[in-house]
């Protein structure tokens, strides 16, 4: 048993933190997150190098709670704009036909590879 906020670890039988006051966990939320993440398949959906693309399909998913991540985003440079591949779009493989759904009355520039 750990304690959410103060992440000490205690024995089995005890329910709360002395020092916290709070109800513990079997696992730390973190720990949840990292099991979690191991099992998630992600799919490529779409590459843009367009920058204003791509904060437009960040904020589309985010307020979608839907788990993303572009690929290879770090190595943009905007005064190589043209000549850098683009970004790939990955999502989670389950929210896959969700996004091509968003996203299908967007007008973006992309290319599929
Ligand atoms: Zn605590």
């Amino acid at each position: 048993m750990f304690c959410p906020k103060c992440r000490q670890e205690y024995i089995d039988g005890i329910t709360q933190c002395d020092e916290c006051n709070i109800a513990l966990v079997n696992v730390l939320p973190e720990e949840i997150y990292s099991v979690n993440s191991k099992n998630i398949q992600f799919e490529h959906v779409l590459s843009t190098s367009n920058h204003a693309d791509i904060a437009f399909i960040k904020s589309l998913l985010d307020s979608k709670n839907i788990i993303y991540y572009f690929q290879g985003e770090s190595t943009f440079n905007v005064t190589l704009y043209n000549m850098i591949q683009p970004a790939r779009l990955m999502v989670k493989k389950e929210n896959v036909e969700k996004v091509k759904e968003l996203l299908k009355d967007v007008n973006i520039k992309y290319f599929a590879f």
